[in-house]
């Protein structure tokens, strides 16, 4: 049970949060909960928060209601535990600007109560525990950042501000780094050496910290399940199932692999994987491969879906009234070309398709978006991937699951996170309409309660109100 213990010291900064227990209660009456461990849904019930944590859960009519407690009344509504984004760069280390703490308010008011952040620089620690230490003591400010992971790509680094790596002492020494400033995990990259990636690897088990992230371009998928890693982003290394035709692939696969050290030797049984994977059987042998040693995805499947919606939808969502003209400016500059082409769906198709193949395979899988690259929204496109979930074949039940349950067991945090349940943190999301019947019920936000703290309609629409007015003065 490895997965277990390298994820278990997550806890304490997840539940830095003991019981808070400041004697106000809440209480939810008439609510349907939901389920997403997938029992039928439990009617009227009454939900009593105290401080942070759920302390009781009865049917309304039997349920003892302390005196003074703050009464909502939620016939007909929803409760799903609160929502988390696997993939997020709150720090912006591409666009360089300062992380934008308005950011968060956005998260919040769309129901993303936590948030995995992968790449934070060793230096920025301090903030991430000021931002943490926030969250417990100012609730309902800052989603519950549930871990946070260093990049760490070999040389030179595709993005020019990435910790690098390229012979074994110094990936070694940089796992060593990392868990002293008190980063949560390390997260691998695209041009990683094989060597080095070996050797994080292994100092990841010597000092009990875990990796996930892509799968470096020189990196079999089963020796990436072999050497531990939890989780890979947007179907790194595996995506040739969904390119539009093998020949191509390996063609872009050899020149991608050419860059800084030429390793020839090693190219052969990346071609070799490649072919495998254009043959649907073979390439479901490597998925449940996969499945079996635990491999967690985090396909940011969003993060396709622009290059397949027409330009000019994108650059009119309404959403962007929530991004400063700068952010916007550079979106532009880093999209413009792509964004002049031509709308294709085929590349989302198989990736929808793909991720299908590897749920039968048995992959668990996370909800992420991959916010800030251009043209995604915190909070907003979080909704957005549930929705290509159930596009893909999910049910709207599996789906929910990859943005709650899922996320918490991912994090060893399942005692305390992931589900409605007597004795849990009190991060949840109040429904106007049931989400297991159709998934984008999951936007139709009645409150949002954030370890404990009630945040009603009225309150979540004045946070995006403002978040929108911060930026327009920028
Ligand atoms: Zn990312």
């Amino acid at each position: 049970m490895r997965i277990a213990i390298n994820f278990l010291f997550l806890l304490m900064s997840l539940t830095v949060l003991a019981q808070k227990d400041d004697g106000s209660y809440t209480v939810l009456k008439h609510v349907n909960i939901i389920d997403v461990n997938g029992s039928p849904i439990q009617t009227d019930m009454a939900v009593i928060i105290n401080g942070n944590r759920i302390s009781s859960i009865e049917k309304t009519s039997k349920a003892k209601i302390p005196k003074n407690a703050l009464i909502i009344d939620a016939r007909n509504k929803f409760l799903i535990p609160g929502l988390w984004d696997m993939h997020v760069h709150v720090f912006n280390n591409i666009s360089k600007t300062p992380p934008d703490t308005n950011d968060f308010s956005m998260y919040i008011a769309n129901g993303v109560t936590g948030i995995r952040e992968m790449w934070t620089k060793m230096e920025s620690m301090p903030e991430v525990n000021r931002w943490r230490k926030q969250a417990y003591e100012l609730p309902g400010t800052v989603p519950r950042i549930g871990a946070v992971g260093t990049m760490v790509d070999g040389f030179p680094s595709q993005w020019t501000n990435s910790d690098t790596a390229t012979m074994e002492v110094s990936a070694r020494q940089i796992v060593q780094q990392i868990k002293a400033a008190g980063i949560d995990f390390v997260k691998t990259y695209n041009r990683l050496p094989r060597k080095a990636y070996f050797a994080i690897a292994d100092e990841c088990k010597k000092q009990n910290i875990p990796f996930a992230g892509h799968i470096p371009n020189r990196i079999l998928l089963k020796e990436a399940a072999d050497a531990g890693q939890r989780s890979v982003e947007h179907l790194t290394g595996s995506r040739i199932v969904f390119e539009d035709d093998c020949e191509n692939f390996i063609a872009e696969t050899k020149k991608e692999l050419k860059d800084s050290i030429a390793v020839n030797s090693s190219i052969v049984p990346i071609i070799e994987q490649a072919l495998e994977l254009c043959d649907h059987d073979k390439a479901f042998a490597i998925f449940r491969y996969m499945a079996e040693k635990n491999v967690w995805h985090c396909p940011t499947m969003v993060l396709y879906k622009r290059f397949a919606t027409d330009s000019l939808v994108i650059v009119n969502d309404p959403r962007l009234k929530y991004i400063s003209s700068s952010e916007k400016a550079s979106w532009m500059k880093a999209t413009g070309s792509r964004l002049r082409r031509k709308a294709s769906p085929d590349y989302l198709n198989r990736a929808l398709a793909q991720v299908l193949q590897m749920k039968k395979a048995g992959i668990n899988f996370l909800a992420g978006t991959d916010f800030d690259n251009p043209y995604l929204y915190p909070g907003f496109s979080l909704h957005d991937e549930l929705q290509l979930f159930v596009d893909a074949g999910f049910s709207p039940l599996e789906a929910l699951q990859t943005a709650t349950i899922n996320p918490a067991k991912f994090l060893g945090a399942i005692d305390s996170l992931g589900t409605i349940e007597k004795g849990k943190i009190a991060d949840m999301v109040l429904l106007d309409a049931n989400p297991l019947t159709a998934i984008h019920n999951t936007q139709r936000i009645n409150a949002v309660f954030v370890n404990g703290k009630y945040l009603s309609k009225e309150t979540l629409q004045a946070m995006l109100d403002k978040a929108a007015a911060f930026v327009n003065k920028k």
